[in-house]
């Protein structure tokens, strides 16, 4: 089986996380990606990242946890930007504008912080992990404006029209386990070539159909399954594409330890 990479998961919200880790292992996973979304979480992410060689930290601003005063989103952005470099890419950020969202921060501030943490990004060379819940166009168009040139559509389940434009930049769009279930998403994913397909379980979400379950990064594996199933492609060859996305999207290459080892 060829190795896989979570590359969306709230490692910090997970109870019971070292045995969580040892069943990605042991699954096939070489890295997981964790992403952060407030100051707090920001700093549970980066010790979680020195505990196990497996998680490469992201470093990001939720746009449903921005806080409640100027101070403290600016606060984050500091601890963003002074941790910048132990990062592999500047996330979770975006736009969501669902109501309960919207109730708790305006769209005007979303967009303004964006923009702020987008140009740490891009002065940085980072890539964005963007979540962009009914607010397609929008993320879409502050990332052009922002000069980033690399990021991912996190769970993409928006209009096809700004799905090709995202693909035509180069960005990248990730399916999670609603590609077992959801139409939105599904349709997405199908649309999304292989070139520009990432995978991820955003664990510990809990996926809603017959049976609610908390989802961990081992899950990942049935994500494969899901968006193999769904494109008509083998699953080690899909497995493959989607590793080396991630190892290039993140620079993960570059690190010290190689992380898919060699076969002679
Ligand atoms: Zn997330």
């Amino acid at each position: 089986m060829y190795p896989l990479i979570d590359t969306h998961a709230h490692l910090d919200d997970i109870e019971d996380l070292g045995p969580a880790i040892a069943r990605a292992r042991e699954n096939g996973l070489i890295a997981i990606i964790a992403v952060g979304v407030d100051y707090e979480s920001n700093n549970r992410v980066l010790e979680i990242a020195e505990r196990y060689s497996i998680v490469f930290p992201a470093l990001g601003c939720h746009p449903g946890e921005l806080g409640e005063t100027a101070a403290e989103i600016e606060r984050n952005l500091q601890f963003i930007e002074d941790n910048v470099e132990s990062t592999v890419g500047i996330g979770e950020i975006g736009l969501d504008y669902h109501k309960r969202a919207t109730s708790k921060v305006s769209k005007d501030t979303q967009k303004q912080v964006l923009k702020d943490v987008l140009a740490i990004a891009k002065r940085y060379a980072k890539p964005a992990l963007v979540h962009s819940r009914y607010s397609w166009w929008d993320c879409f168009n502050i990332l052009q404006e922002s000069g980033v040139e690399r990021a991912v559509f996190h769970w993409y389940s928006g209009p096809l029209s700004v799905l090709r434009d995202l693909i035509s930049q180069g960005y990248y769009a990730s399916a999670t386990l609603a590609a077992e279930y959801h139409e939105d998403h599904r349709r997405a994913m199908s649309e999304t070539p292989c070139d520009n397909l990432l995978l991820e379980t955003d664990s510990p979400v809990i996926y809603r159909w017959g049976t609610e379950f908390e989802s961990e990064p081992a899950d990942v594996t049935r994500v494969l399954e899901a968006v193999a199933r769904l494109k008509g492609v083998e699953r080690d060859v899909l497995a493959q594409r989607t590793t080396e996305n991630a190892l290039t999207l993140f620079g993960l290459s570059d690190f010290p330890a190689p992380l898919i080892p060699a076969v002679d």
